[in-house]
């Protein structure tokens, strides 16, 4: 059976060791606090039977069987070696994510793929220093990785031609699903859309044009209901006329324009308005209930993507 390598069992690396132990391999998950681990073995079993419970399983294999497929461990070299598929989620810091590469490097098969979950530094920042660089690519999930399937794949500028091709066809393998981010950005492209988005609901709420929780909802009811099924472009395409995107911008791009021109620049993300956030967040949704709520959140994702699969 082949396995593959998680390096930090923080959020991020314990829904990645259960997707792929839900597709079949073999997981060995490192982290360098020793509590971490043990954190994430316990999360992940109890994520699993509440999966069974509400008969929402991922793959064929059982609850138990998809359990005993992930192994903790304190031991770098013993995570990685023999590994075909090494995923880093480590904190999004530059130096630590170079030197925990470092440290995967040197002990790595050459053919193996090296992974990092980085959310916004570009891929040759990550790998410029390693001997097996053209081995690396960023595979930038979408949280929860287990439950929202979309990732990100940004290859070095050093990558092996097959490099690519490879982790798109094992995403796949896994219930993923790949997009390719062609250049070097900073955020890569689901952040750099979602980090406008955030910039324009910021400032929705700090000039008080509507509450937090209708903000919310304007997503939750309309932006992503369709979102969910399609994309922005898409969207346009079925919205004006016979001619597609033609028509659409012919019918509502001055509109458009005119309400982009309208836009403030971007702030910092603190003081009065995030305390305005969180007094109306917390009205709604108390603190202790996160826990809960993430349960939610899980099963309703879940409950998604079966009904997206059925079509
Ligand atoms: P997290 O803080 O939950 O987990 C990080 C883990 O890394 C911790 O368990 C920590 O102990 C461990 N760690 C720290 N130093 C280490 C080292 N030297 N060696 C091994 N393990 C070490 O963080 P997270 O939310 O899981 O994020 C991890 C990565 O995934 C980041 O790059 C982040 O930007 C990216 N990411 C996060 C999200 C998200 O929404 N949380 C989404 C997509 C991508």
């Amino acid at each position: 059976m082949e396995r593959v390598a998680i390096v930090g069992s923080g959020l991020i690396g314990r829904s990645w060791a259960m997707l792929f132990a839900a597709a079949g391999y073999k997981v060995r998950i490192y982290d360098i606090e020793p509590k971490q681990i043990t954190d994430a073995l316990s999360n992940i079993r109890s994520q699993l039977e509440h999966l069974e419970e509400i008969g929402l399983m991922r793959g064929h294999l059982t609850k138990e069987q998809q359990f005993q497929a992930i192994e903790g461990t304190n031991d770098l070299k013993y995570c990685i070696e023999g590994a075909i598929y090494i995923q880093e989620n480590v904190p999004e810091i530059l130096e630590l994510k170079r030197s925990v590469h470092q440290k995967i490097d040197a002990v790595m098969d050459p053919t193996a793929i090296l992974t990092s979950s980085a959310s916004t530094i570009v891929p040759s920042d990550l790998c410029s220093h390693l001997k097996n660089r053209n081995r690396f690519i960023v595979a930038h999930p979408t949280n929860p990785p287990f439950y929202a399937p979309l990732v990100e794949l940004g290859p070095s500028p050093w990558a092996d031609p097959d490099l690519l091709p490879q982790t798109t066809a094992l995403m796949k393998k896994i219930g993923q699903s790949p997009v390719t981010v062609k250049k070097e950005i900073l955020g890569y492209v689901l952040n750099r859309i979602q980090y406008a988005l955030l910039r324009e609901c910021f400032s929705l709420i700090r000039e008080d044009v509507v509450s937090v929780q209708d903000l919310d909802m304007v997503m939750s009811d309309g932006l992503g209901r369709r979102y969910a099924f399609i994309g922005p472009f898409e969207t346009a395409y079925l919205n004006a006329g016979p001619n597609g995107m033609l028509d659409w911008g012919r019918k509502y791009g001055a509109d458009i324009l005119r309400v982009c021109q309208s836009f403030g620049g971007p702030e910092p993300f603190e003081g009065p308005t995030v305390d305005k956030m969180q007094s109306e967040m917390v009205k709604y949704l108390p603190l202790d209930k996160l826990d809960e709520r993430r349960k939610w959140r899980d099963a309703r994702l879940s409950a998604l993507a079966k009904l997206k699969a059925s079509f």
